[in-house]
Parts: C-alpha cells; structure tokens; sequence
C-alpha cells in the first residue's frame, strides 16, 4: 500500500521512535509544531477516525494508554493537547490515522 505511515511502520522510511510495540508506533513529527511533537498511529492501516468500527476500536484505548505513559516520561506535567485531524476540511494530509501530542508550550484555542 502507498501509505507513507505504513512505510514507517514498515521501517522503510526512517522516523525518530519514542515507543513501539505489535500494535502501535509513537514517532517525533518531522515538522514540530511545539517544543515537543509527537504521532502515534496503529501499525494497522485505518485511514481515519471515521474508520474506527467496533472491531478495531480497542486500538484507541491503547493508543491513549501509550500516550499517557509517554507525557509522563516526557514530563509533561503541565498539560499537553492530543490532536486528530480527519479528512480534508479537517487539516488531514496524510491518511493513516495518528494522533498528535504537542506540549512545552501553552496551547491557544481555538485551534487554526
Ligand atoms: P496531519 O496533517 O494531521 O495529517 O499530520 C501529518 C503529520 O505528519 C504532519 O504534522 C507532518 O509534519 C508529519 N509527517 C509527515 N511526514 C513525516 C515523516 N516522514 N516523519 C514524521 N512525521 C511526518
């Protein structure tokens, strides 16, 4: 498939990992939007929230239970935002669903 996360996932496109396990890969953004920058996408190929089903939806639950292991190794005690863009009026450019993690700076809302 011509998914550039697959290709990530798939280790052929290198990426600076923060976690990795069978299900999930949390990756630093190449384009950091705030001090600290994260995704963390299903290795499963789900284009996007819209896609999430009764059947894969566990993998969301642990894609939160990643993340909130992750800002606490990063220590971000004071807050951090969790952002997911889906479809084109939604800011969605690459099509595999991730959630961002952006923290180290205070958040404005609303968000562009
Ligand atoms: P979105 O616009 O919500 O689909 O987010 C896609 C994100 O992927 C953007 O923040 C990009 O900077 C990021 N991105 C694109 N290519 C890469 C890459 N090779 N490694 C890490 N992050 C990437």
């Amino acid at each position: 498939m011509d998914c550039l996360f697959c290709k990530i996932v798939a280790g052929e496109i290198p990426s600076k990992k923060l976690y990795e396990d069978d299900q999930v890969l949390a990756f630093y953004d190449v384009d950091p939007q705030a001090p600290v920058h994260f995704l963390v996408i299903p290795k499963e190929h789900i284009a996007c929230a819209s896609e999430i089903t009764p059947e894969n939806s566990q993998i969301i639950a642990h894609i939160f239970e990643v993340i909130a292991n992750l800002v606490s190794t990063l220590k971000l005690a004071d807050g951090y935002r969790i952002v997911n863009n889906c479809g084109v009026q939604g800011g969605q450019s690459v099509p595999h669903l991730h959630f961002h993690v952006l923290g180290g700076r205070d958040m404005s809302w609303p968000p562009g």
